[in-house]
């Protein structure tokens, strides 16, 4: 089969590898369409792991072959791979930080070598484990592969926005309006809060705003705060998500969130980042700073309804479509956005 094989920092190889080999509680699935995801990003233009690696991990497909064992998958069915699943056992699990688990961080589907996620490739391979435990989620007929694989990028989005507690009424401000940023906009909307965002780019200045926010403003804009006090009647808004690793855009959310408000860092910044802060700032206006990373095993059936039942519109973030062997070409596309770059999708085989 063909694979986009991570051989080295930017070095993309698109080579015949072999399909992986079954055991007798696996699932392979033959990839139909998956995400680029910024993590993937990462991963292939930093060295962060040694090569050789597949990564792909927003993987939507059809089931190819089940093990001797697998009971309730058949050929044929089409689902969602989750490329890892919690322990549930360990202190992290039974306090819901299923992220920081030691086995959810081991990720296991492959496609060959360390496995990696292995959604870069024409079949991935789904351990036993990930079988048993919920990690495939069957697509619904109506469903198309490409919504599907929203379902990853989705949780990951909602776990932060549950970890804001949005609700009706309360105003929340994105910084950046990229693929992330816009479904942020859309799940904000989705609990009944008010979204306001900033971008650079004056075409994500308009998307975020076709897809539901209030308001919308160039992030260098000087006048931002002031701007954000005039429609929050002064007060600022509830909470703050970073959806660009920028330490400009974190002193803006200083600025704009009101007192006892949150701030909450969803996009990871380069290693050596610093970012210099008085303590009292936190203290005197009891702002929360937090953190959310990676996707929650219990928010998985709501991601998924979200999807599915089209709650939010996920078709309207893709804007464009590549045949696996162009993934180079989507990594250089997304890390330079064409005004008009939102969610690039790869379709390892035909498309449909
Ligand atoms: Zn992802
Ligand atoms: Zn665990």
């Amino acid at each position: 089969m063909k694979a986009q094989v991570f051989r080295g920092v930017n070095q993309l190889s698109y080579e015949e590898v072999p399909v992986p080999e079954l055991g007798a509680d696996e699932v392979l699935v033959q990839v139909r369409v998956v995400g680029l995801c910024q993590s993937d990003i990462k991963k292939i233009c930093y060295p962060l792991y040694e090569p050789p690696r597949i990564y792909g991990h927003e993987t939507a497909g059809e089931i190819a072959a089940v093990g001797e064992n697998v009971t309730g998958w058949q050929v044929g069915q089409r689902v969602v791979v989750m490329h890892h699943i919690p322990c549930m056992r360990c202190k992290y699990c039974l306090n819901d930080n299923f992220s920081m688990c030691e086995v959810y961080k081991q990720i296991t589907t492959t496609a060959g070598f360390t496995p990696s996620g292995g959604g870069f490739a024409e079949y991935v391979k789904v351990p036993g484990h990930i079988v048993r435990n919920g990690g495939l989620i069957a697509i619904p007929d109506p469903v198309s592969f490409e919504q599907a694989s929203f379902v990853e990028p989705t949780n990951c989005c909602l776990k932060a926005v549950k970890k804001l507690q949005v609700a009706p009424g309360q105003t929340i401000l994105i910084t950046g309006a990229g693929p992330i940023g816009l479904m942020f906009i859309m799940l904000v909307r989705y609990f009944g809060g008010r979204a306001i965002a900033t971008d650079l780019l004056p075409s994500r200045i308009e998307k975020a705003q076709a897809v539901g926010a209030e308001a919308a403003f160039d992030a260098r804009d000087p006048d931002l705060p002031s701007k954000i006090f005039s429609i929050t009647e002064g007060m600022g808004v509830d909470a703050t998500l970073l959806a660009v690793p920028s330490d400009k855009a974190f002193f803006q959310a200083l600025d704009c969130t009101r007192k006892g408000g949150k701030i909450l860092f969803f996009a990871e910044f380069p290693e050596q980042a610093e970012i210099p802060i008085n303590p009292n700032i936190l203290y005197r206006r009891e702002l929360d700073l937090m953190g959310s990373y990676s996707s929650s095993y219990r928010l998985q059936s709501l991601a998924t309804d979200i999807v599915f039942n089209q709650r939010i519109d996920v078709n309207s973030l893709i804007s464009d479509r590549y045949p696996l062997q162009n993934l180079a070409a989507a990594v250089a596309q997304a890390i330079k956005p064409t005004p008009d770059t939102y969610k690039i999708l790869l379709y390892p085989g035909q498309r449909n």
